[in-house]
C-alpha cells in the first residue's frame, strides 16, 4: 500500500459537472466519522464525488495498493493547510492571510471560574478587514477565478467585513466592487470602504433574503457579478477547509476538551461549518448560534428567520437572543479584565455564553466561543452606549 498524491485538476477533468453540495457533505460526513480512509487497488477505484470531497476538505493523498487498510486522515494531510510560518515572513498580503492560520485561541480569565474555561478564537487576526471575513473574501474570489469567472465589477451586500475582505481581494486582483450596506449600519464603514478603494450604496433594507434579490438584479442590470456570500457554497467550504480543521488541531495539540462551541450567526456560514464538522468528527460536542433578539441591530449578526442556507442543513444545540445591550455588557466585562476588546458579535457571542451557564444548560467544562471581529469599527454604538442611548 502506498499514498498517491491527488491532482485535483486530474479529478475535476474525470467529469463535469462538479457535485453539489449536499452530495459533498454526504460524503465528508463518511469521511469525518471513520477518521480513516480504506485503500483500493487503483486510484481510478475511487468515485468522482469521493475523490473531490477529500480533496476539498484539504487532503492531499489517499491510499491506493492492496485493499482494505484504514489509513488515517492526519496521514493523507488532513492538517497540511494549517501552514502558519514560525518567522512570519510573508511574500504578499494573501499569504499572509493564508500562511498565517490558525488564528489565535486564547483562554479569557474574564470569563474562567467556578470550573468553566473559556477559550476564544481571535478571527480579527486577520489582515484585510480584520475579521473572520477575509476567509470567504478570498476563497469565492479564488474559486470564481478558478472556474475562469472574468468580471470587472463585483457586487455584493454586507455589513462591512465581507465588503473589506472583497475590496482587498478586488485591490490585489485588479477589479472593482460595489457595495451594498443597510443604513442601520455604523457610518464609518463608508470612510473605511472607501480607503480600501469600494464604492459604497446605503440601503434602506437591512440584509434580508428580499435586500439580497435587490443587489441581484442591481448586478443583472449592469452586467456585474454577484458574488453573493449568503448562497455561495464557497463560503460554507473555506470555513470546513480552514477554520473548523484549524480549530481542531489547536484543541486537540492543546489537549482541551471542548464541550460546546458557541457562535454568531449571519450567513451561518461558519458555524454552520464548525458544527458539521465536529459533529461528525468527535459526534458529543455541542453547538450553539446566536441572534440578534426580535428588533435588535448587531452588526454581522441576523435572525434566522432573515434567510439562511446552511444553518439548515446541520444540526444546532440551541440559538440564544441577545440585545445590544447585552452584547456591549459582555464584550465590556472580558474588556475589562481580559484587555482586548471584542466587537458587538463577538459581545453577543459572550452574552450567549453567560446566558447559557446562568440557565445551566451547560455544565463546568470547556468552552470555545468564536469571536468574528474586534471593537475598533463599534465606536459609534460603544458611545451611545456610554452616553446611556442604548
Ligand atoms: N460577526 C461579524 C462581525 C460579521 O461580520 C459576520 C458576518 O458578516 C458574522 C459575525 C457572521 O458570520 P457568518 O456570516 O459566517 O455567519
Amino acid at each position: 500500500m502506498s499514498l498517491k498524491l491527488i491532482d485535483l485538476k486530474e479529478v475535476y477533468k474525470r467529469k463535469v459537472p462538479e457535485p453539489e453540495l449536499e452530495v459533498l457533505m454526504n460524503e465528508w460526513s463518511k469521511i469525518l466519522r471513520k477518521g480513516c480512509i480504506e485503500s483500493k487497488t487503483d486510484i481510478a477505484e475511487y468515485r468522482f464525488e469521493e475523490l473531490v470531497a477529500i480533496a476539498e476538505l484539504g487532503l492531499t493523498r489517499v491510499p491506493v495498493g492492496s485493499k482494505g487498510e484504514c489509513v488515517p486522515l492526519e496521514k493523507l494531510g488532513l492538517y497540511d493547510d494549517v501552514k502558519g510560518d514560525r518567522y512570519r515572513v510573508f511574500n504578499s498580503t494573501v499569504e499572509l492571510l493564508t500562511n498565517n492560520w490558525p488564528t489565535p485561541l486564547v483562554r479569557l480569565r474574564s470569563l474562567s471560574d467556578g470550573g468553566y474555561s473559556v477559550w476564544a478564537k481571535l478571527e480579527w487576526y486577520n489582515p484585510y478587514s480584520f475579521s473572520v471575513k477575509d476567509r470567504i473574501g478570498w476563497y469565492m474570489v479564488k474559486k470564481a477565478l478558478e472556474k475562469g469567472k472574468k468580471s470587472e465589477r463585483v457586487f455584493e451586500a454586507t455589513s462591512t467585513n465581507t465588503g473589506m475582505a472583497l475590496a482587498a481581494m478586488a485591490a490585489v486582483n485588479g477589479f472593482s466592487v460595489k457595495l451594498f450596506i443597510p443604513k442601520s449600519i455604523q457610518k464609518a464603514s463608508d470612510i473605511l470602504l472607501k480607503a480600501l478603494g469600494a464604492e459604497v450604496i446605503r440601503t434602506d433594507k437591512p440584509l434580508t433574503v428580499d435586500s439580497i434579490e435587490d443587489v441581484k438584479k442591481a448586478a443583472s442590470a449592469e452586467g456585474a457579478f454577484h458574488i453573493n456570500q449568503f448562497e455561495n457554497d464557497a463560503n460554507f467550504m473555506v470555513h470546513l477547509r480552514y477554520t473548523a480543521k484549524e480549530l481542531d488541531l489547536q484543541l486537540r495539540t492543546a489537549n482541551i476538551d471542548a464541550k460546546a462551541i458557541v457562535g454568531g450567526l449571519g450567513t451561518s456560514g461558519h458555524l454552520s461549518a464548525i458544527s458539521f464538522y465536529f459533529k461528525n468528527r468527535y459526534g458529543n460536542i455541542k453547538v450553539f448560534g446566536v441572534q440578534p433578539a426580535p428588533k435588535e441591530v448587531i452588526p454581522g449578526i441576523r435572525r434566522i428567520e432573515t434567510g439562511m442556507k446552511w444553518v439548515h442543513m446541520v444540526q444546532l444545540d440551541g440559538v440564544v437572543d441577545v440585545t445590544l445591550k447585552e452584547a456591549i455588557e459582555a464584550l465590556l466585562k472580558v474588556a475589562r479584565k481580559d484587555g482586548i476588546l471584542p466587537g458587538l458579535s463577538s459581545g453577543a457571542v459572550t452574552a450567549a455564553f453567560l446566558k447559557l451557564r446562568e440557565e445551566g444548560v451547560i455544565e463546568k467544562g470547556s468552552y470555545v466561543l468564536i469571536y468574528p471581529d474586534n471593537g475598533l469599527k463599534y465606536v459609534e454604538q460603544l458611545s451611545k452606549y456610554f452616553g446611556g442611548e442604548i
